[in-house]
């Protein structure tokens, strides 16, 4: 997934199509492996297409800010999807709130004396 999300960043710039395929792969392989990406990197790929969400070449980015209603609207310049990302005050990722760690596992080298 690493070197798929790798690849696909390399190739957005010259080849969005390539790009949007490893984006895919990538999104495919870790559905396969029942692996989470980290929300941060999951939003630079395109929801629709993979490619990978770049403000210069690949996306246009609005902020918008009205009296109680804030979001950041990123288009895909390749298939077009629109996808919205609300920023209120008290929103927390599930990621970022404590009580989403059920048990924490301390390791240690074993000691020989
Ligand atoms: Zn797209």
């Amino acid at each position: 997934m690493n070197f798929l999300y790798q690849a696909s960043v390399l190739m957005s710039d010259t080849c969005p199509q390539l790009s949007a395929t490893y984006g895919k792969l990538a999104k495919a392989i870790g559905k396969k492996a029942v692996l989470r990406m980290e929300p941060a990197i999951k939003r630079t790929l395109c929801v629709r297409c993979g490619v990978l969400l770049n403000p210069a070449t690949t996306a246009d980015i609005h902020d918008f800010r009205h009296k109680q209603l804030c979001y950041v609207q990123v288009n895909c310049k390749l298939c077009g999807y629109s996808k919205r990302f609300y920023n209120s005050k008290n929103h927390q990722l599930w990621l970022d709130n404590p009580s989403s760690i059920i048990e924490r596992i301390e390791f240690q080298a074993p000691s020989n004396s």
